[in-house]
């Protein structure tokens, strides 16, 4: 399994968001505390943000390495800035392609997305181009495909068609964010400045509450709603 983040707030960095809290997703990709699939996210990393001085477009960098391994992404980190960010570091399912195109975040040009878990393809109906032939990436199209704002059925219906698959996603498209848990873990951080939704803390802030299994988290116009999906595993 991945470890993903997803920020909605004022401008943060992504070095802020990811290389520098003392248990981040560059600790996680070597130590993750909470990861129940995988001992380490050595398979790849994906940021993706929200470009507000350019028409809010979202734009991304994703590589097929170990995150701890990316001397150029550390330098430059710290002057890319966002109010909206999805990023990811991955543990390749076995079979999957590892390939910057497998790796989260995915977009339709509206949203980004990732998706930490593993899904059965064949259940997987879309006609729309995956950006890759990973599981991960097809589950993307198909959400794409469907809306993301249906996520909230459309999870239920491939986690029923799927009794196996472990469905954590995390999707924003620079003003809402939203992110279901469905056999893995995730936490939240509602600050002051905006909120962060993660796989697991990334710092020992007495702030994060961990979500339960199976729900949805809607965050909005600094509003955050926490709701329980149609089904329960
Ligand atoms: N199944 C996806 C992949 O292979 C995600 C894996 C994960 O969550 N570790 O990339």
């Amino acid at each position: 399994m991945c470890r993903h983040l997803g920020w909605l707030g004022r401008p943060r960095s992504l070095a802020e968001l990811m290389l520098e809290p003392p248990q981040g997703l560059l600790v996680q990709s070597y130590a993750p505390r909470r990861q129940q699939h995988g001992l380490l996210n050595a398979d790849g990393w994906g940021a993706g943000f929200f470009d507000a001085a350019n028409g809010g477009v979202p734009r991304r960098w994703r590589s097929a390495a170990p995150l701890w391994s990316d001397g150029s992404f550390a330098s430059i980190a710290p002057v890319l800035a966002s109010h909206c960010v999805v990023a990811a570091v991955r543990s390749a399912t076995v079979g999957m392609p590892i390939e910057a195109s497998a790796t989260a975040p995915f977009t339709d040009g509206s949203w980004l997305l990732s998706h930490n878990g593993v899904v059965n393809r064949e259940v997987l109906t879309t006609t729309d181009r995956a950006e890759s032939v990973c599981d991960s990436a097809v589950l993307a199209a198909a959400i794409f495909a469907r809306g993301v704002d249906s996520l909230g059925e459309v999870i239920p219906e491939v986690g029923a068609a799927d009794p196996q698959a472990r469905l954590n996603i995390v999707a924003a498209n620079g003003s809402r964010m939203l992110a279901t848990t469905w056999g893995d873990t995730l936490s939240m951080l509602h600050g002051a400045d905006g909120v962060v939704l993660a796989s697991e803390p990334y710092d020992d802030d007495p702030r994060w509450v961990d979500i339960p299994d199976c729900h949805l988290v809607d965050v909005h116009d600094g509003e955050v709603r926490v709701t329980a999906l149609g089904v329960t595993r």
